[in-house]
C-alpha cells in the first residue's frame, strides 16, 4: 500500500491521530493556519510558475527589484482573492490575510531579483537565453512516486543548478531553536530519496525554509536515511490496518492544540466507528 510522505511526519508527531483521520476518517476543523498555509503555497507555486515568462520579459538589470515586487504583489492578490471562502470560513479577512503574507512574498521578490541581477552582471545574457543559462532554476509543487520505496508525494520547490537537486520543504509555524523538527527532517529526506528516483541523481543535502523566520535548516542526506525511512513507512502501514485503537501521544501541548481532541478522548464514540470500520473492511474483502 502506498502512502504519502506526509504521513510520515503526522505518524511521528501522534500515530493515534494519523490513526483517527486515515482509518476512522476524522476530521480536523478548517484552522486559520492551514488557511493561511495553503495561501502561502499556492502563491509560491504561482510566482514559480510564472518565473520562466517573468525572467524572459528581462532586457535591463535596473528595476529588477519593482519587476519582481509588482509580479509578486499581483500574484498574491490573486490567490488571496481565489481562497476567499475558505479565509472567510475561518473568519480571517482579506486585508488581514494580505499582511500576514506579503512580508514573505516581498522578500521573495527582492531575493530573487538579486540574485537575477547578480547572474546578468556575471554573464551579461537576457531575455530567453537569460532563462535558459540561469541558475539555480526552481520547480514547485512537483509530484514525485515510487513503487519500491512505496511512497508519493509533492516537493514544495526543488532548486535546480547544472547538475545537482536541492529540495526544499516549507513550513510555517514555530521553528525549532536550531535544526529542524524530527517529522520534518523525515519528510524531506524522502522527498530527496523520491527525486534521487526520479531523476536518477544523487541528493547530497536539502533543507527546510522556516518562513516566519526566514531560515533555511540544512540537512545532510545521508545512506542511513533510506533505511530509516523504509521502517517507518512500514510502521505506517501496519498501523492503517490495526484493529485496535494506538495510543494516546502522551503530550499535553499537543493534545491541547489538537482539533481532534473532543472525538479522541471520546472512546465510546471511537470504539463504536472501529466496529463499523472494521465491518466495512470485511464487506471489502
Ligand atoms: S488529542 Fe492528543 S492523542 Fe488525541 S489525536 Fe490529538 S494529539 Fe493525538
Amino acid at each position: 500500500m502506498k502512502i504519502s510522505v506526509t504521513m510520515l511526519s503526522s505518524y511521528l508527531y501522534c500515530s493515534r491521530k494519523l490513526f483517527l483521520e486515515k482509518v476512522l476518517k476524522l476530521r480536523e476543523p478548517l484552522k486559520d493556519s492551514l488557511v493561511l498555509g495553503t495561501v502561502r503555497h499556492e502563491i509560491y507555486d504561482k510566482i514559480n510558475s510564472g518565473e520562466e515568462a517573468l525572467v524572459s520579459l528581462i532586457t535591463d538589470k535596473d528595476h529588477l527589484k519593482e519587476l519582481y515586487k509588482k509580479s509578486y504583489l499581483q500574484k498574491t492578490r490573486e490567490v488571496i482573492i481565489k481562497n476567499k471562502a475558505n479565509i472567510t470560513k475561518v473568519k480571517l479577512d482579506l486585508s488581514g490575510v494580505f499582511q500576514k503574507t506579503w512580508p514573505y512574498m516581498e522578500r521573495e521578490a527582492v531575493e530573487r531579483a538579486e540574485n537575477i541581477r547578480k547572474f546578468i552582471e556575471k554573464n551579461n545574457l537576457y531575455g530567453k537565453e537569460l532563462w535558459e543559462k540561469l541558475t539555480p532554476k526552481i520547480i514547485s509543487e512537483l509530484r514525485v512516486s515510487s513503487d519500491s520505496l512505496d511512497l508519493r508525494g509533492i516537493v514544495d520547490r526543488i532548486e535546480v543548478y547544472e547538475e545537482e537537486y536541492v529540495p526544499i520543504e516549507m513550513k510555517t509555524g514555530k521553528a525549532p531553536r536550531e535544526g529542524t523538527w524530527e517529522g520534518h527532517r523525515i519528510q524531506t529526506a524522502a522527498y530527496a530519496l523520491l527525486l534521487e528516483e526520479k531523476f536518477d541523481t544523487k541528493i547530497k543535502e536539502a533543507f527546510v525554509q522556516y518562513l516566519d523566520i526566514n531560515e533555511k535548516r540544512h540537512i545532510t542526506i545521508n545512506p542511513f536515511m533510506k533505511e530509516e525511512i523504509i521502517e517507518l513507512v512500514k510502521k505506517v502501514q501496519e498501523l492503517l490496518v490495526k484493529t485496535y485503537l494506538p495510543a494516546y501521544c502522551g503530550s499535553e501541548a499537543k493534545c491541547t492544540k489538537c482539533g481532534l481532541r473532543d472525538k479522541c478522548y471520546d472512546e465510546e464514540t471511537l470504539q463504536k466507528l472501529m466496529k463499523e470500520e472494521q465491518k466495512t473492511s470485511k464487506q471489502n474483502i
